[in-house]
């Protein structure tokens, strides 16, 4: 129920301008935000890639309206990717809403022309783009946009999202030699329609969806902080002989922060979604709709300061 009002109020103007008179401050959205500079983020990269991690870096900003601010997200991005210099092992992801999915019309050609930006200019510091996943209305798009990206940049990245009841035959698709593909459970409300609503289904699912990417030739991320998640992924791994540099565990910045390195440490390939930038109410929001914990967090130090 709860995680039910937080997602719809994650997508809600109204509540977005409450909770942003309510001025959560810098240091409760840090937990899950460090920073909104793209200097905050290259020092947080550094950090991180110090400390054995990998990481992949989102501007954040969805559901854009305005062209120009589409053009300004694709700028940051452009900036971001001019300070670094660690390979693949720092990289970026892009919310394809961000760069213009959502406008009207013609929309998603401005979208793939934008992305098309980004991966240029990734290229050129010789690391790589994952194409995150947003709400389930805009599936098809998202990998039409993915499809065509990779017929010029073959490394892009895909995501797909355990709780939609497509998403194994998306991954039967996707697990093809080259092919990166970020496993998530899905951080929307979708209706019973196209997904799965209870966790259980959700945790099956996702168990058949990273067997078929495990068993293919393609690269498999396996975005999970569920510790049954995790062993499993590590246990189909060395059940398909795959070496460590075939696949990889990812995790969002702040969240089970000993076991992201306790992983590092132990030579798994471990790569956290660090997101940055002053757009943080919806990222912020489906984070504390996943735990209630971080909601009573939240509100905690609100009451208190
Ligand atoms: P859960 O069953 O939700 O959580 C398992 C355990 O992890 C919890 O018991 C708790 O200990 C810990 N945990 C989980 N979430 C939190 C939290 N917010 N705060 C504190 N502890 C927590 N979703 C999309 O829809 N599209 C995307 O493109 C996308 N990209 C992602 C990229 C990465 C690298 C990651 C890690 C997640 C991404 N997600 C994305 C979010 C994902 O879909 C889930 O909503 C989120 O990861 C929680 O699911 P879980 O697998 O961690 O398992």
């Amino acid at each position: 129920m709860m995680r039910t009002l937080l997602l719809a109020a994650a997508r809600s103007g109204r509540t977005r301008r409450v909770v942003e008179r309510l001025r959560p401050t810098r240091a409760m959205v840090n937990r899950f935000v460090p920073g909104s500079a793209t200097t905050d983020a290259l020092a947080v990269t550094g950090e991180l890639i110090r400390s054995g991690r990998a990481v992949t870096l989102d501007y954040l900003g969805e559901d854009t309206l305005d062209r120009s601010q589409a053009d300004a997200t694709v700028e940051a991005y452009l900036a971001l990717l001019g300070g670094l210099s660690y390979g693949t092992s720092a990289e970026v992801s892009v919310k394809l809403s961000a760069v213009g999915q959502a406008l009207p019309g013609d929309g998603e050609e401005i979208a793939l022309a934008n992305a098309r930006r980004i991966c240029t200019a990734a290229a050129d510091v010789g690391t790589t783009v994952t194409l995150d996943m947003e709400s389930h209305t805009t599936t098809d798009s998202t990998l039409r946009i993915l499809h065509k990206l990779r017929t010029e940049f073959p490394w892009v990245g895909a995501v797909v999202q355990a709780a939609l009841h497509r998403t194994e035959a998306d991954c039967r698709e996707l697990a093809a030699a080259g092919s990166r593909v970020r496993l998530c459970k899905g951080a929307y409300k979708e209706p019973e329609t196209v997904a799965y609503q209870k966790k259980a289904e959700i945790d099956a699912a996702y168990l058949r969806c990273l067997d078929i990417l495990m068993a293919g030739p393609g690269y498999p991320m396996v975005a999970s902080h569920d510790p049954a998640i995790i062993s499993s992924a590590q246990r189909m791994a060395a059940q398909y002989g795959r070496s460590a540099d075939s696949w990889e565990h990812q995790m969002l910045y702040g969240i089970r922060v000993p076991e992201q390195e306790r992983l590092a440490a132990a030579g798994y390939t471990m790569r956290v979604y660090v997101p940055y930038g002053g757009e943080y109410y919806g990222y912020f929001m489906r984070r504390l709709a996943e735990r209630p914990a971080n909601l009573t967090f939240f509100l905690r130090a609100l009451v208190s300061r």
